[in-house]
């Protein structure tokens, strides 16, 4: 078998000891990596590096495309970035991985039946971070959601539900209400789901599904969702599962993956010999799965298992009356390695392949794109924001080459036939469609020309295109 090289950071705080714990349990599992360790977070950050990280490390993690890191203590003051978010944009990684799993009755939950991950889209979203202010009322932020960002996030699902023996895949979106933007997601995972007819697929809607896990996580296997809701799913995922501190997660990209501990460095109590190393523990057994050594980490979990189902836990998750004895890192450590080769009897064992976890990149299949209008987006704050008054002056300047189809606020059509009773800030989307089949940009200049000129105010434009035909923007609320 060959062997795998990563790159270990201990990290802070705790970081070392439970990093420590690990490796000893990979050792005794006879896990077949050897790894580099490097210095990321306080020390790196005091010695003058604002994002927490060396420049020559980005070398090292370049050829070995692994990284195991242990939780990061980000000093307080202005100026420090997270260590955790710049790898995650510099290595592309796009997926985030957070397996959500109660361990009852050997640890305390309030949902015993619970076992699912979510898996969030990494990149993309609202989360690129591109906020504008239009209007004196209005900002906005761009929603960006790509075809090949879709495909790489869906298609890491389904690969994982089979690495993991997975049942179900359950893809949550808005796309009743975003239809290009979450319905490209949506339809995506139908595409996908299509490819792998041996596991179950559902989809829906993020409000309905958001409020059934938090009741009933039970009901779930893998979910797949977008970056802002992935964020939320989480959160809620950790708090109700009793179980954050034993937990991992994962973040993925094409070449790079880096896996750590959903906690934190916890200072309070580093170097007494009482942290919990479960949480980096069940992110290096999901980092073996992904290097495709999945028998290692089945081996090294199912004894972690048992280890659970023996009673012996340390201080962060020691009950009377389910737990049996309360131990130290270095104790629960030697306890694992103990187990190793044996299986649960109570809590489910573990069974993971051999194959690493890959998702191809694929070409995007390309279509006609014409342009067939513009929606132009005025400032205006004019004789008592009545749209009839601009509709009655936009359709004057329309000119040969367009009709003035809708005026729309905050989304809402007002013109023509608008109700009164609609709310209308200074923000105005104005559509235009090309009278004629081949509609051009610079008669759009022309037209917008003619707008300036008329002492209109134009904020933003964006093109309409059809793509082979069909329409690739939405139809204004009430049109
Ligand atoms: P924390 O998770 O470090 O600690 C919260 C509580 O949980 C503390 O009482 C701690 O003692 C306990 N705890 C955490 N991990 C434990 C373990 N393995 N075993 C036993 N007990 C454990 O959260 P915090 O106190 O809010 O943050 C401390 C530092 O960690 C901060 O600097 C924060 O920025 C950082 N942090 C880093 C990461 C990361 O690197 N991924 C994540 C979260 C927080």
């Amino acid at each position: 078998m060959t062997t795998h090289r990563i790159v270990v950071a201990p990290g802070d705080g705790i970081g070392p000891e439970i990093t420590q714990a690990v490796l000893r349990i990979l050792k005794a599992a006879t896990v077949p990596i050897e790894y580099d360790k490097i210095e990321v977070g306080e020390s790196v950050y005091l010695s003058g590096h604002t994002s927490g990280v060396r420049d020559q490390v980005w070398d090292l993690l370049r050829k070995t495309n692994c990284l195991l890191k242990g939780p990061i203590t980000t000093p307080q003051g202005k100026g420090f970035k997270s260590v955790n978010v710049t790898i995650r944009k510099t290595l592309n990684l796009f997926a985030n991985i957070r397996p959500t799993k109660s361990y009852a009755p050997f640890v305390a939950s309030a949902h015993p039946g619970m076992n699912l991950t979510i898996i969030r889209e990494n990149e993309e979203d609202l989360y690129a971070g591109i906020e504008h202010r239009q209007t004196q009322e209005v900002t906005q932020v761009l929603k960006l959601i790509t075809r090949p960002g879709c495909e790489n996030i869906i298609r890491y699902a389904f690969e994982y539900a089979k690495a993991y023996g997975r049942r179900k895949v359950t893809c949550m979106t808005k796309d009743n209400i975003m239809k290009l933007t979450d319905g490209l997601f949506h339809q995506v995972f139908s595409e996908l789901a299509a490819e792998y007819p041996e596991i179950e697929s559902d989809h829906l809607i993020i409000d309905i599904g958001a409020a059934r896990l938090a009741a009933q996580p039970e009901m779930f296997d893998v979910i797949v969702t977008l970056n802002l809701y992935g964020d939320i799913l989480s959160d809620i995922a950790s708090q109700i599962a009793g179980s954050v501190g034993l937990a991992g997660s994962a973040n993925i990209g094409h070449e790079m993956a880096m896996f750590e501990a959903v906690h934190g460095s916890a200072p309070d109590i580093a170097g007494k010999d009482v942290a919990n190393p479960s949480g980096l523990l069940t992110a290096a057994t999901q980092m073996l799965v992904h290097l495709g050594l999945g028998s290692y980490g089945e081996a090294i979990k199912n004894a972690w298992l048992c280890t659970l189902e023996d009673g012996i836990h340390t201080a962060d998750f020691y009950r009377d009356g389910l737990s049996k004895e309360e131990v130290g890192t270095e104790r629960f450590t030697d306890a694992v390695i103990e187990r190793l080769g044996r299986k649960p009897r109570q809590l489910t064992p573990v069974a993971y392949l051999d194959r690493p976890i890959s998702v191809a990149r694929k070409p995007t299949r390309k279509s006609v794109q014409t342009l067939a209008g513009i929606d132009v987006f005025l400032s205006w704050d004019a004789q008592d924001r009545d749209p009839d008054v601009l509709g009655g002056q936009l359709q004057s300047l329309a000119g040969e080459e367009f009709n003035l189809v809708v005026i729309t606020n905050r989304g809402v059509k007002v013109y023509p036939g608008g109700l009164r009773e609609t709310f209308c800030t200074d923000h105005w989307r104005c559509r235009f469609v090309g009278r004629n089949d081949a509609c051009r940009y610079q008669d759009a200049l022309a037209l917008m020309d003619r707008m300036t000129s008329a002492g209109l105010e134009i904020i933003k434009t964006e093109n309409l295109y059809d793509f082979d035909g069909t329409p690739g923007y939405s139809m204004a609320q009430g049109q």
